[in-house]
């Protein structure tokens, strides 16, 4: 069926539906829940072959899990996110009997477009907070990998009438069909540079947007943190996915007098972890051709520029045309592309630093991260975070902020807008309809604020108009 002509079923459906009870939301919540548990090892089996090379346990960590975390805590959570909140009428209004209170509506029709890295990930998150509100959704999956977009397509219609939820998958046509669509809110993860495109043909017809982009995500090693536990942790969070992440710590400042330190020690925590032989736990590839030659060319450039580059020596092959090993790059400048765009790969540049005054003015003369990490306790780290702002700041451990129903997640400037996640993506998803009731006063009449408008309306606005 056509996209348009799905979004009209679709929203004809909606209103029919209104106001889309509880039971309602909660039973298309299980049906996603159960499309996740009975299929995750087809999902599985997607995923490794749209990558050619990932993990079964990334997938289940960080795709699968995670999805199964947001619906579980979208039904778990929905009647207490439904309840009406009781609002205080302006005085005395409450005490003549009037009543306030906010209604959280549904939306109507939510469209979600999704990027490859985290294809599961990235469209149920968000379908949880949108059922839970108790929207239609129309989801547009990542073109870059097919399988696991076309599985979820025929899993989605097998689960799901048309009218409830529907995928349309395909490449960049597809998608500017979809997004000039005139829906009541769009959600859409990826690039900044489509988030730009997104916002425009949304704008045509003031489509509310969401924009869940990435960045620079700076990570800092405060001057009490011990080198090899900062290490271990570095590097199980940037070769995750292999460092195909939007919160991957993207650069790290490290105090001057430990780089040597720290280099070393990220070259053996890699080798540990992903080492070359029989039963070692499989490291992930780089999606596709075009994304590992920009990461080439972002070392290529690197070292022309005069970057010292290492890799652990057991990834010192390629072992598949797309997997990169991890590299450690230090005597990086702001002229090096790796240090200008979002790296979304296995490389690493280290950026010494004399004092905490740099680090935050480095961060906050560039565009807005996604994430901020601070490892130690030093108290330093609390002045670069309240000095800085960032989508989201962890201490002491990568990623986990994110996997935190109950906190907000979403960038802020170049990093995106809006939030989602538990309750906050509930809110992201419903209308807060604000609802007053007059008591039984007729209160204008009262005050003599209807024409021709009485001394007791002048004595109220002249009280009104004190400091
Ligand atoms: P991608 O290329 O798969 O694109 C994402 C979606 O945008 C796809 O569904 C694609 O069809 C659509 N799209 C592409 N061009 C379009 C166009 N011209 N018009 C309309 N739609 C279009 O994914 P990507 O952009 O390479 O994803 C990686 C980026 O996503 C990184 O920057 C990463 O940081 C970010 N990301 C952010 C989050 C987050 O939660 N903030 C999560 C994952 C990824």
């Amino acid at each position: 069926m056509a996209i348009s002509e799905t979004l009209a079923r679709q929203k004809a459906a909606f209103l029919a539906d209104l106001p889309v009870d509880q039971d309602i939301r909660i039973d298309r919540l299980n049906r996603a829940i159960s499309l996740l548990l009975d299929h995750r090892q087809d999902f599985i089996t997607a995923l490794e072959q749209d990558y050619g090379q990932r993990t079964e346990e990334i997938t289940l960590f960080a795709d699968i899990v995670p999805s199964l975390q947001a619906l579980k805590y979208a039904r778990n959570n929905l009647a207490k996110w439904m309840k009406k909140d009781r609002r205080s009428p302006t005085f005395p209004l409450g005490l003549l009997g009037s009543r306030a209170w906010v209604d959280h509506r549904p939306k109507g029709v939510v469209g979600i477009i999704s990027p490859w890295n985290f294809p599961l990930g990235m469209i149920f998150s968000p379908l949880s907070g949108a059922l839970a509100a108790g929207n239609r959704v129309m989801i547009k999956p990542s073109e870059h990998v097919p399988a696991t977009s076309e599985l979820t397509r025929k899993l989605i219609a097998e689960y799901f009438d048309p009218d409830e939820v529907a995928v349309f998958t395909g490449g960049i046509e597809v998608a500017e069909e979809f997004i000039r669509q005139p829906f009541d809110h769009l959600f859409y993860t990826g690039s900044g540079t489509v988030g730009r495109i997104i916002m425009r043909a949304a704008a045509e017809n003031l489509v509310p947007v969401t924009l869940e982009l990435g960045g620079k995500s700076p990570t800092v090693i405060l001057p009490d943190c011990d080198i090899d536990s900062a290490a271990k942790r570095i590097v199980a969070a940037k070769m995750a996915n292999a460092g195909q992440i939007c919160v991957a710590p993207d650069y790290v400042f490290v105090p001057r007098d430990k780089l040597p330190a720290l280099r070393t020690a990220l070259l053996k925590k890699a080798e540990e972890f992903y080492p070359e032989q029989e039963g070692a736990p499989a490291y992930t590839a780089v999606i596709n051709a075009r994304q590992r030659d920009r990461l080439k060319g972002y070392v290529a450039d690197a070292k022309t520029k005069g970057a010292l580059v290492e890799t652990p020596d057991a990834f010192s092959r390629d072992r598949n045309d797309n997997i990169l090993p991890f590299h450690v790059i230090s005597n990086v400048s702001d002229d090096m592309t790796l240090m200008q765009d979002e790296i979304f790969g296995p490389l690493l540049p280290l950026m010494p630093y004399d004092s905490i005054d740099e680090i935050i003015e480095y961060i906050n003369v560039r565009p807005r991260p996604l994430a901020l990490y601070l490892l130690g306790k030093d108290p330093a780290g609390d002045q670069i975070r309240q000095k800085t702002i960032a989508g989201g700041v962890a201490y002491d451990e990568f990623l986990l902020h994110v996997g935190q129903e109950d906190l907000p997640f979403g960038g802020t400037g170049a990093s995106g807008m809006g939030h989602y996640h538990g309750h906050d993506g509930f809110k992201t998803f419903s209308h807060s309809m604000s609802v007053f009731k007059r008591g039984p006063i007729d209160i204008l009449g009262l005050l003599q604020a209807r024409p021709p408008f009485g001394p007791r309306f002048r004595a109220y606005i002249k009280q009104e108009l004190k400091k």
